[in-house]
């Protein structure tokens, strides 16, 4: 589970077919399509600036290739 101030997550609520979004500023959502919770974290006014797309609907940015390769 990520730590953090900023960061938004959702969950499946057991025993239905929603998802809840809860936004780093306390906000929540449900809805049943994952892609109109990120919509809504990524886009609700109420009291909090824009941040960048949550690390979990993202994949990794690639390494550098001057990084060192770990074995
Ligand atoms: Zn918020």
């Amino acid at each position: 589970m990520l730590r953090g101030a900023n960061v938004m997550r959702i969950v499946w609520l057991p025993g239905s077919d929603l998802l809840e979004g809860e936004c780093h500023c306390g906000a929540r959502h449900v809805a049943e399509e994952p892609a109109a919770l990120w919509e809504w974290l990524l886009t609700h006014p109420e009291g909090h600036h824009p941040v960048d797309p949550p690390v979990t609907a993202t994949p990794l940015p690639a390494a550098p290739e001057s990084a060192p390769v770990p074995v």
